[in-house]
């Protein structure tokens, strides 16, 4: 698979809705790869390392599940990287769900949000990612 072959983001129909999506929660790096690769240069770290340095990143660990997953910090509006020029990281730095979401013109004859993340990108599949990368990390 191509690095950008999970990018589905129409710029025609999210400008029109405004990024509704991003008025909920938050997208989360599916890929731990992915994730050190953006933020660290690839370094990967351990958990208790990555606990660390993620607020200066803006970041947050998603952990009530068990698993720890990556994602933005969440404020009342929404994502914290929202804003009325949309989403503040780059296309190559946005988190794995947000690229993956696939736009769905019914959303914006609706309220709520029409679009669909397919199942590889699923909150499920990045809590397996992560439980297995973590899991291999806490070994090193
Ligand atoms: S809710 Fe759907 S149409 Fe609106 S910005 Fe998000 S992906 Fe695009
Ligand atoms: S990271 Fe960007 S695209 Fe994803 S929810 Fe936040 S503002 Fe929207």
């Amino acid at each position: 698979m191509r690095d950008d072959d999970h990018i589905a983001f129409d710029p025609q129909t999210c400008r029109q809705c405004g990024g509704r999506c991003c008025q909920g929660s938050p997208g989360v790096w599916v890929d731990p790869q992915r994730f050190f690769a953006i933020f660290f240069s690839g370094e990967q770290l351990s958990l208790a390392a990555l606990r660390k340095r993620l607020p200066e990143l803006g970041l947050v660990l998603w952990e009530k599940s068990g698993v720890p997953v990556p994602a933005p910090c969440s404020v009342i509006e929404g994502c914290s990287f929202w804003g009325k020029n949309g989403c503040s990281f780059t296309v190559a730095e946005r988190p794995c769900q947000c690229l993956a979401l696939i736009p769905d013109p019914a959303t914006l004859q609706q309220e709520g949000c029409a679009c669909q993340l397919p199942p590889l990108f699923s909150f499920a599949e990045a809590q397996r990612q992560w439980k297995k990368y973590w899991s291999i990390s806490a070994g090193k």
